[in-house]
């Protein structure tokens, strides 16, 4: 019997992936996949054109987000589902983001300019469009110009978080944005933990309330599968997963209606946020 399938971590032109929200709804229908979740960096632009085709299409879909947050001076990624995208909150935390990483854009093209590498501002930003800028954006000037072959090159010498040009930015902090994806009537999950955090960190992160984790990644072997899987369990908790997909031109993630999970965890989350929402709903009352 063929496994149904849904991929609840996508990334599309509206943060730093290459296909336009509809083009990866189209292809996440075509993969074979039966419910998805978009989930660019910091923003929630494409969620509107993505749900609406998916409606069209048959597709179940679910909004997210995948925030950048900061916690024991590390990036923090964390995946929002479910929210309401009208949240007026969450809309003031992605417009402060948007500012930030313009800001951080600003500084390493300054680092970047200083390396010798003619790249402007301008060149950045029309790469952009109107997404929040990454690193990807400063990445792809560099290679259109010939500084380097390929993203990973730019990340390796330059924008890596060790890199020479590399700048952080100001993120909100990992409770904080928890509690924003909650008061949105989302729940939250950590996104790829990988081996980055230590057992106090999951602890801490359960205290603010996390929902649930990441347990299939493109980054997580057999091993990091099963420990977030088993350490759900253990809490009761949601496990997702995704393929983290940028698009079929970037070497980033490519693994579209291979990477996902099976749709029990999708209806588990469906199930998990109409619960959640309700007890928001009751504490408003
Ligand atoms: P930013 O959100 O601006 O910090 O940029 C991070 C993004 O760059 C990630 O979401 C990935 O899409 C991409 N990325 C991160 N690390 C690498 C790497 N080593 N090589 C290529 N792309 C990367
Ligand atoms: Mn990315
Ligand atoms: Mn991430
Ligand atoms: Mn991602």
């Amino acid at each position: 019997m063929k496994r149904m399938l849904a991929d609840l971590h996508l990334h599309s032109t509206a943060s730093d992936g290459k296909l336009k929200p509809s083009d990866v709804i189209r292809h996440a229908h075509e993969s074979g996949l039966k419910a998805v979740s978009l989930t660019d960096h910091d923003t929630i632009t494409g969620l509107k054109p993505a749900r609406e085709l998916a409606g069209e299409l048959g597709l179940e879909f679910i909004n997210g987000v995948e925030l950048s947050t900061f916690m024991n001076g590390r990036e923090c990624h964390i995946l929002g589902y479910g929210f309401d995208d009208d949240n007026p909150n969450i809309n003031k935390l992605f417009g402060s983001q948007l500012s930030q990483r313009r800001t951080r854009a600003e500084a390493m093209i300054h680092e970047l300019n200083k390396l010798g590498m003619e790249i402007t501002f301008d060149e950045v930003w029309a790469e952009a469009v109107n997404a929040p800028i990454s690193r990807v954006h400063i990445a792809r000037v560099l290679m259109n110009k010939g500084y380097c072959a390929t993203q990973n090159e730019v990340f390796f010498r330059f924008l890596g978080n060790r890199g020479p040009a590399y700048v952080p930015f100001e993120l909100v902090a990992a409770d904080d944005g928890i509690e924003a994806i909650h008061e949105a009537g989302g729940v939250a999950v950590l996104a790829h933990p990988s081996n980055y955090y230590l057992y106090e960190d999951l602890k801490k992160l359960m205290d603010w309330g996390i929902d649930g984790f990441e347990y299939i990644h493109p980054s997580h072997n057999y091993t990091q599968q099963m420990k977030y899987f088993n350490h759900a369990r253990n809490y009761d908790l949601l496990v997702t997963g995704g393929s983290d997909f940028h698009g079929y031109l970037n070497k980033d993630y490519n693994n579209l209606g291979m990477v996902a999970v099976d749709m029990q965890h999708f209806h588990h989350l469906c199930e998990f946020i109409s619960v959640h929402s309700e007890s928001t709903n009751a504490q408003l009352t």
